[in-house]
């Protein structure tokens, strides 16, 4: 239902008109009606249809693999957007094919690129992101999760928290402090197996919009050394490159999440009837219609912008973290709006709006919270002044 006269914006290219056109009628017809389900099988069930389908393959990049250099950043956001408006679920499983498998489209060896990048866009494997821990989550170059070496191998002691596909995935890339130096350049990142011995899901987690998430365990947890990506001590600098792509996608799905409760508000306000008219004919009702088509209008120009930026091979720190706050936050005030629109039927479990409700409040928290967004711009701006 959205309007889609935003696909000629000139940020797009054709291939993104297209992509999202057929994106759009492949969900409807795949992924809509997923809602409800045991959150581990609809997870796996979404990442097979959604690798089956080719959608995959841009959440790590097309071949040939290597050094990110396939990553279409404004594909990955059409396709966020476009998921998350018809099934937060099926975004959440596309996002982290690409998050947890980003450091070795980045940084990693062909070898390690061969090995897993394939099974991930086929949707054959299943990966996740291990960066945050309990003690350890804004503040991650903190991290205490530690690998020593032992011979040919990295032997892993501690825990990691929050962690998306925690219990399904095949493989995890766990950040792990190696000693090189303090602080962020000591530490290292890791492909752990997820049958590796000395690794166990020490505890699931469940939270309001449900996902597979776990906290993770490694006791006396050996892993070869060939499965490190990128050098020893620059896995801090690897975890940072993958937010940095991925960063601008969490805001396009918060777009999608937005877009979608601006359709069920507008479908709601001009069919409910009340005092001999619609809610619609209300100019209190058009007030919030019109604030909430502004928001999504705007956090869609900082999402593209920022997303085409990236693509033409330019820095998008500060630019990223805009789109992030921007329409993080937005979309979760045009989603309480759209619930207050629908009165009693909006926090009925089940209904779109609900569900909306509950998607929307992490992505206000994970991969940067609104304040270390806030943080980032301003820090970026007073370096731009000094330059
Ligand atoms: C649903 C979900 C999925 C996740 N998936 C993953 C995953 O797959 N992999 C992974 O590694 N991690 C994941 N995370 C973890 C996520 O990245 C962390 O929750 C996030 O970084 C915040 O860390 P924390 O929870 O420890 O909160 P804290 O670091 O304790 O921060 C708490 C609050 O403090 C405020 N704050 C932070 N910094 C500042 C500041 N400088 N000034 C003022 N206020 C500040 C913010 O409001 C923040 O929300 C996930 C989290 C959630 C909720």
């Amino acid at each position: 239902m959205s309007d889609k006269s935003y696909l000629d914006w000139p940020f797009f290219e054709e291939r993104h008109r297209v992509l999202a056109r057929e994106l759009d009628d492949w969900a409807s017809a795949n992924v809509s009606h997923l809602h409800g389900r045991d959150v581990d099988s609809a997870c796996r069930e979404l990442v097979r249809k959604l690798g089956g389908a080719g959608w995959l393959r841009h959440a790590v990049g097309v071949q040939p693999w290597g050094h990110g250099k396939g990553i279409d950043t404004r594909a990955i956001c059409l396709i966020r957007e476009t998921l998350a408006r018809h099934n937060g679920l099926a975004d959440f499983a596309f996002a982290m094919q690409g998050l947890g498998s980003g450091a070795i489209s980045l940084q990693g060896t062909p070898q390690q690129q061969e090995r897993y990048l394939s099974r991930v866009a086929s949707g054959e494997a299943i990966a996740a992101f291990a960066l945050s821990e309990p003690d350890a989550g804004s503040d991650v170059a903190n991290l205490q999760c530690a690998a020593h070496v032992d011979g040919d191998h990295a032997v892993l002691e501690g825990e990691k928290t929050w962690i998306s596909n925690g219990g399904i995935a095949d493989f995890y890339v766990v950040f792990c402090r190696t000693g090189e130096a303090p602080g962020p350049r000591g530490i290292s990142a890791f492909i752990v197996d997820a049958d590796t011995p000395g690794f166990e899901i020490a505890e699931r987690i469940d939270v309001i919009a449900p996902h597979p998430l776990a906290r993770l365990r490694f006791r006396n947890c050996r892993v070869p050394l060939s499965q490190r990506v990128g050098a020893a001590g620059e896995g801090f600098k690897v975890a940072m490159r993958t937010l940095d792509v991925f960063r601008t996608s969490v805001a396009a799905a918060a777009l999608g999440f937005a877009r979608r409760a601006l359709d069920e508000a507008l479908q709601r306000a001009t069919t409910r009837r009340m005092f001999n008219q619609t809610l619609a004919d209300f100019q209190l009702t058009q007030a919030k219609l019109a604030q909430m088509a502004t928001t999504i209008d705007s956090a869609a120009l900082l999402v593209y912008r920022a997303a085409w930026q990236r693509d033409q091979g330019r820095g998008v720190t500060k630019e990223a973290a805009m789109a992030k706050l921007s329409a993080t936050e937005g979309a979760q005030q045009v989603i309480d709006a759209a619930v207050q629109m629908f009165g009693g039927l909006g926090v009925m479990s089940g209904q779109p709006v609900e569900q909306l409700y509950r998607e929307i409040r992490s992505l206000r928290i994970y991969e940067g919270a609104t304040e270390v967004q806030q943080l980032i711009i301003a820090r970026e701006l007073l370096k731009e002044m000094k330059a």
